[in-house]
C-alpha cells in the first residue's frame, strides 16, 4: 500500500524570520532560523494573554535569534510585556532562549516536569568529550575503534552550549490541564518517544493545535533510543501517545514546530502509523541473520550520513529493534566481542 499525505497548507509560505504572522485569533507564527541537519527553521508561536503576550517555543541559543527576538519585541508587542514562557519540550532548539527570556521579561517558564528535568540535567554534563560509557555504547551498536574516534572528537556538541542557562523554577503543565491564555483555554496534550513528556497545545474552541515536534507535516519526528537509557523503548510510548490525538476534530489546524501550519491531522496521523509500521517490517525481515545495529543503518536510510546524523540514525534502529523486541518479534544477544546482534524470532524457529 502506497503512503498517502492528505495535508493541506493554508498557507504556502512563511514569512521572513523574525516576522510574525496572524494564523489564527490572537495567534501569531514567528519563525526563526536553524542551522542543523536538513532543518533550515523552527516555528515558535506568540500569542496574545491579556495585558502581555506569551511565547511558545523559543529557538536555540545563538546571537541571531537573540537579535530577531529583540525586533519583535520592539516593532511588535505594542508595547505589552511578554508574561510566560512556555516549551514543548526540552530540546535546545525549543527551549534554547527561555532562560534568556524568563529573565529578559521577569516571567515564568511553563513546561512539563519532565521536561524541564530533562534540560536540567543534561545541562549538567560538562564532557570536553564524549564520556567513556556513552563511547562503551557506541561499541555494543557495532562501530569500529576508528569510527568510534571520529564521532568522539567531530560530533559530540554539548547541550549547555545550546541554550541559555535554564531556569531554575517551573510551572509544571499536567496532561489534560487547561491553561487559560487571553481569552482562551489551551488544553495540555502529552506526547511521548521524541522526548519524555512532550507538550502540544489545544484549543477546543477554534480548533487550534501547536503540536511541536510531536507531529510534523512532512517530515518524521526523529524518535531515539539514548545511551543514557540503553534498554528503553521510546517508540512504544511514541506511537501509544499518537492516540491522545485521536479525539480531535477534523478540521484541526496543526501549527508544527518545524514545515507549515497545516490540516489533516488525522491522514498525518495514519501516515505515521503506517511509515513505523513499514520501517518494523523492512528491519525484521533485513534481520533475517543475527545483525549489528550498525548494519541496519543502509536499509533504514539508503545514504551516506554525516557521524552526528550516525548517531541520530542509530538511536532511530534501535527505537525499531526494541520495539520488535518489545512485540517478541526479534530477540537480541551478544556476541563474544560484545556487540549487541539482533535477529527476526520467525527466522531463529524456521531455522530450528
Ligand atoms: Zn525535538
Amino acid at each position: 500500500m502506497t503512503l498517502t499525505n492528505d495535508v493541506k497548507y493554508p498557507h504556502s509560505e512563511a514569512a521572513e524570520f523574525g516576522q510574525p504572522q496572524e494564523v489564527a485569533a490572537g495567534v501569531y507564527w514567528v519563525r526563526m532560523p536553524l542551522e542543523i541537519t536538513g532543518l533550515n527553521h523552527i516555528n515558535l508561536w506568540l500569542l496574545q494573554d491579556g495585558p502581555g503576550w506569551t511565547i511558545v517555543d523559543t529557538g536555540m541559543n545563538t546571537d541571531r535569534i537573540h537579535d530577531l527576538w529583540e525586533g519583535v519585541f520592539a516593532d511588535f508587542l505594542g508595547g505589552l510585556p511578554v508574561t510566560r514562557v512556555i516549551c514543548t519540550h526540552f530540546h535546545p532548539d525549543h527551549m534554547g532562549q527561555a532562560g534568556w527570556l524568563t529573565r529578559r521579561w521577569d516571567c515564568d517558564l511553563w513546561m512539563t516536569h519532565r521536561e524541564w528535568l530533562q534540560g536540567r540535567v543534561a545541562e549538567l554534563d560538562q564532557h570536553d568529550k564524549m564520556p567513556g560509557w556513552q563511547v562503551d555504547f557506541f561499541r555494543q551498536l557495532g562501530l569500529s575503534d576508528t569510527a568510534l574516534a571520529e564521532i568522539q572528537n567531530t560530533s559530540y556538541t554539548q547541550f549547555r552550549d545550546s541554550v541559555t542557562p535554564i531556569p531554575p523554577q517551573v510551572h509544571s503543565v499536567r496532561e489534560g490541564q487547561m491553561i487559560r491564555i487571553g481569552d482562551h483555554d489551551w488544553q495540555g496534550i502529552i506526547g511521548r518517544g521524541h522526548s519524555p513528556e512532550h507538550l502540544c497545545l489545544y484549543n477546543a474552541e477554534t480548533h487550534v493545535m501547536i503540536s511541536g515536534d510531536q507531529i510534523l507535516p512532512r517530515i518524521t519526528p526523529h524518535i531515539g533510543l539514548h545511551a543514557s537509557e540503553p534498554e528503553a523503548n521510546p517508540l512504544q510510548f511514541y506511537l501509544d501517545t499518537l492516540a491522545n490525538f485521536n479525539h480531535l476534530p477534523e478540521d484541526t489546524l496543526v501549527l508544527p514546530a518545524h514545515g507549515l501550519p497545516f490540516y489533516g491531522l488525522h491522514p498525518r496521523l495514519a501516515f505515521l502509523r503506517q511509515h513505523h509500521d513499514e520501517r518494523l517490517a523492512l528491519l525484521e525481515d533485513f534481520c533475517a541473520e543475527p545483525t549489528r545495529v550498525l548494519s541496519t543503518l543502509k536499509v533504514m536510510f539508503r545514504r551516506e550520513l554525516n557521524p552526528f546524523e550516525a548517531i541520530l540514525a542509530m538511536g532511530e534502529s534501535l527505537s525499531h529493534l526494541h520495539y520488535l523486541m518489545g512485540q517478541g518479534r526479534i530477540v537480541r544477544k551478544t556476541s563474544d566481542d560484545g556487540v549487541w546482534l539482533y535477529q527476526a524470532s520467525s527466522r531463529r524457529a524456521d531455522a530450528a
